[in-house]
């Protein structure tokens, strides 16, 4: 396959360009280096049409034989996955390694979710009666993904739902849609035509998709703002959903740790993926006792960090991804900056129109500011002195979202202790960003709800069904 030009949609098995396009940029540049087909109302009716007639096919295909599909389409991400990190690379942002990291991550969750199986529970199976409750597939499921894991994101969808035996349409992010595209036509080499399609386009396209009266479920990741906007929607129709949004995980460090040991990895909890991770730690609510050393072992970090075009070598943190976020983060710096906040800024960065913000600590900005209370989803990391740790744990919980947290410590079972208290569907102790297949991921409050990974997850694409038999 050609990872350079011909971006097409796959609509039916086939790619289909669009009539119009949407520029695609290259975010270490400003520059349009590409452009991907803008979906139509036609187009979208098409592939929502190729989706329901595949369904029924597919519904009664055999598991395993749904299983070893997706497994096989997994084996052949993983085969192009050089190419595909090079172009992941120009369009999102980060640096090459890191990106084929996300691809054989991806191809790697899809085998794990390709084990999995409906569990099927009887309650009664007696000489009167046989009763059970199984799961069956909803029909078409639509796939709303963002920029900032666009290969993963899409994946811990696309597994799961095919595993079911739903058919899908999925839309990547307009930022981001080129490797997704090439997933598509991929992926027509190994599953019935129908049976997975790839849409892409601007804008309008996001609610075209959440309105049409075809799709049975809604799987969407990305703002809670548009998570609002897609709920509204899908309410019309009673479409199922499941929602994952925004974060402002706090990570809470303890006196007792060993600063040396720990600097490192808080550093990139917040930083990695130039911060533009839903779970990154986002607020770092520090002990006093070892405020100022982890402080200025994180500064040394900042400043020794490679910024840069994500293709050059020695790069770890690259640009934003794209010029609407690079706005939002540089209007909460001068937010900052207005209400005389002290910046710790690490290594420069590089000139020109690339979408570069030098890693900024904020040193112990008060509770209420704006750059603590709100999501930056950029390399703005607030930190912020503690002393009394049933004050920290409410400080942490107040908060609009509920994703992920924290704590640090050497004593572990403290930690774990403190970790239960936070309001989140996720919690680390010593580590961050372990997320695993088999385990759910879900946020609370306005960090969304339903389920992903795990049973829970692969059953959200389905409906439990009681069958009830009298002998
Ligand atoms: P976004 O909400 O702007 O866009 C997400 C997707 O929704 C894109 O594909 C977009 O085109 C589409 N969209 C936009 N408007 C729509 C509408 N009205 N109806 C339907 N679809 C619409 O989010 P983003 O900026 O791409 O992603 C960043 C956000 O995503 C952050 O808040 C981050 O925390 C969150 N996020 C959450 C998770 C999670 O699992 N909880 C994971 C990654 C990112």
């Amino acid at each position: 396959m050609n990872f350079n030009d011909d971006y097409a949609m796959t609509i039916d098995g086939r790619a289909v360009t669009g009539k119009a396009t949407i520029d695609v940029v290259n975010p270490a540049t400003g520059e349009v280096f590409a452009s991907a087909p803008d979906c139509s109302k036609e187009q979208l009716d098409e592939a929502v049409a190729a989706a329901q007639k595949a369904f029924k096919g597919w519904r009664d295909t055999p598991i395993a034989d749904r299983q070893a599909m997706v497994s096989r389409a997994a084996d052949l991400l993983l085969a192009h996955a050089d190419e595909m990190a090079r172009l992941f690379t120009r369009e999102q942002g980060r640096p090459v390694d890191a990106a084929r990291q996300e691809i054989q991550g991806a191809a790697a969750w899809m085998k794990a979710v390709a084990q999995m199986e409906p569990p099927v529970h009887v309650s009664e199976d007696s000489d009167t009666q046989f009763i059970e409750t199984r799961y069956v597939p909803l029909g078409v499921v639509c796939a709303i993904a963002p920029w900032n894991f666009p290969v993963n994101l899409a994946m811990w969808k696309v597994a799961p739902a095919l595993v079911a035996g739903n058919t899908m349409v999925l839309k990547p992010s307009p930022f981001t849609p080129l490797c997704t595209l090439k997933i598509g036509q991929l992926f027509a080499e190994i599953f019935p035509a129908g049976v997975f399609n790839v849409v892409s386009g601007g804008d309008d396209l996001g609610p075209m998709m959440t309105a049409h009266p075809g799709f049975a479920k809604i799987s969407f990741t990305g703002s809670t703002a548009t998570g609002k906007r897609v709920m509204e929607s899908a309410a019309k129709d009673l479409k199922r959903l499941t929602l994952e949004l925004g974060g402002n995980d706090a990570s809470i460090v303890l006196p007792d740790v060993d600063l040396d040991s720990v600097a490192q990895t808080i550093f990139m909890a917040a930083f990695y993926n130039t911060a533009q991770i839903c779970v990154a730690t986002k607020r770092l609510y520090v002990h006093e006792d070892v405020y100022d050393g982890l402080r200025d072992r994180l500064a040394a970090i900042a400043g020794a960090v490679k910024v840069g075009n994500g293709v050059e070598q020695g790069t770890v943190l690259g640009p934003i991804q794209n010029k609407r976020q690079y706005d939002r983060v540089m209007e909460l710096l001068e937010d900052a900056r207005a209400n005389d906040l002290t910046l710790i800024q690490g290594a420069a960065v590089p000139d020109g129109a690339g979408y570069f913000v030098p890693v900024t600590i904020v040193d112990n900005p008060p509770e209420d500011s704006r750059v603590v209370q709100e999501e930056a989803f950029g390399p703005i990391l607030p930190m912020i002195k503690f002393s009394d740790i049933d004050d920290v744990i409410e400080r942490a919980n107040t908060s609009e979202y509920g994703l992920a947290g924290a704590v640090w410590s050497a004593d572990t079972a403290k930690a774990t202790a403190i970790a239960r208290r936070l309001e989140t569907g996720t919690v680390w102790v010593n580590q961050f960003i372990n997320l695993r297949p088999d385990t759910i991921f879900a946020g609370r409050k306005n960090s969304g709800f339903g389920v992903e990974n795990g049973m829970e997850g692969l059953l959200e694409y389905m409906a439990p069904q009681a069958v009830y038999v009298a002998k």
